[in-house]
């Protein structure tokens, strides 16, 4: 009988002996797991062309997918060429999305090189087409591929995202749905704050000269008359033409400032300011945002910068 009686005190002692021993060992492979980074990490993985859209696509993803982008801050977006790297990476991804109206004339190759889905998220807004206001060129006539410098088309690609999102993880479709509300409702308040400070622009001052012609929907919606030396970044631009044309609009129209976009050489804007003595009003950004700690780390800090930056120099109020 004393035997056993004690037999299930030594069950007893033995058994939480072994629940702690199996308890180290998964904290420990847990551990593991987590050292080796990304292995923990098991969200669907949505990889976007460019910075600006990255930082849309977080915005409707929360923190229920893992967006990068494929170009980096800073980077030249047009004309891209995606390493052996970026084709690794792009090949494991879940989702691509693309802007698409030319924008990205690296993409088409790009995506038939890798066998994941992608979706492009400015399908349903209007396309502006490239006019030949200057010298007509291989991109006249096709449609403006910066639609995003407007924030109410960009309500159009959190649409889009929203169902890819929604496609990708149905179980946070709602949280999607609910994320790309508040985030139209945010853009909507930057599109109402840049059509208001590009309203105060005297009849004379309103008119927007820039390196590329990235901004034709956002001089669309702020009634501003837009001019550029190059229509969409290539690997010809800034011919003496160019140039000449611009110097020429700026001369003409008394414009007292022009600009240029982060992602180019301003050295032919440069030209334009010594040949006309307008100022230089500053470096706009369309194509990248910057680094997280420079002046526009997401697409509404771009948006509002820009519109500063234009109101700033076109009235001589800036610092
Ligand atoms: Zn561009």
């Amino acid at each position: 009988m004393p035997s056993t009686r004690r037999s299930p005190v030594v069950v007893r002692l033995a058994l939480p002996a072994v629940l702690s021993l199996a308890l180290a060992a998964s904290t420990l492979s847990g551990c593991t797991a987590s050292a080796q980074g990304q292995g923990a990490d098991d969200r669907p993985v949505v990889l976007t062309t460019f910075t600006v859209l990255a930082d849309v696509a977080q915005n409707v993803a929360g923190d229920h997918l893992r967006v990068e982008s494929i170009t980096k801050a800073g980077a030249e977006i047009h004309g891209y060429e995606p390493t052996p790297r970026d084709i690794a990476k792009a090949s494991e991804a879940d989702l691509i999305l693309d802007n698409g109206l030319n924008l990205e004339s690296w993409f088409g190759q790009f995506v038939e090189s890798v066998d994941v889905p992608h979706v492009v998220v400015s399908d349903g807004v209007e396309p502006l087409d490239i006019t030949e206001d200057i010298t007509e060129d291989a991109s006249t006539g096709k449609p403006n591929p910066h639609a995003w410098m407007s924030p109410v088309n960009v309500q159009v690609y959190v649409d889009n995202m929203v169902e890819a999102f929604g496609d990708l993880d149905p179980a946070h479709a709602d949280e999607f749905e609910a994320n790309g509300a508040a985030y139209q409702a945010e853009l909507q308040e930057v599109q109402d704050e840049l059509v208001d400070g590009l309203s105060a622009l005297p009849e004379h001052q309103r008119a927007l000269v820039t390196c590329e012609g990235a901004f034709s929907y956002l001089a669309r919606d702020a009634g501003l008359t837009e001019r550029y030396i190059w229509p969409v970044n290539a690997e010809q631009q800034a011919t003496p033409q160019q140039i000449t044309s611009a110097i020429e609009f700026v001369r003409a129209n008394d414009v007292p400032a022009v600009f240029c976009e982060s992602t180019v050489s301003d050295k032919p804007m440069r030209q334009v300011v010594d040949a006309t003595g307008a100022a230089f009003g500053g470096t706009l950004y369309v194509d990248s945002l910057s680094e997280p700690d420079g002046p526009v780390p997401t697409y509404l800090d771009l948006i509002r910068y820009d519109t500063e930056t234009i109101v700033g120099a076109l009235t001589g109020s800036a610092s």
